[in-house]
């Protein structure tokens, strides 16, 4: 799995920290996000997915390899 995201776009929900820490933290300054690992571990991937259906501003994609 690769991540994507645009974080122009961020408007710092921070859902997808909630949703999965190991991979998403958010700057401390702006609150935009910020992503750990663009290459999770598959035991991280679902965490992933529910990351990014649950941001508003629909910022993370990703590419299933
Ligand atoms: S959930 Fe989306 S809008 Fe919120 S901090 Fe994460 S990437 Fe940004």
């Amino acid at each position: 799995m690769r991540i994507k995201v645009d974080a122009t776009k961020c408007i710092g929900a921070g859902l997808c920290v909630v949703a999965a820490p190991q991979v998403f933290s958010q700057n401390e300054d702006d609150g935009l996000v910020v992503v750990l690992q663009e290459n999770p571990p598959p035991e991280l991937h679902a965490s992933v997915r529910e990351a990014a259906r649950l941001c508003p501003a629909l910022v993370i994609t990703y590419e299933e390899e």
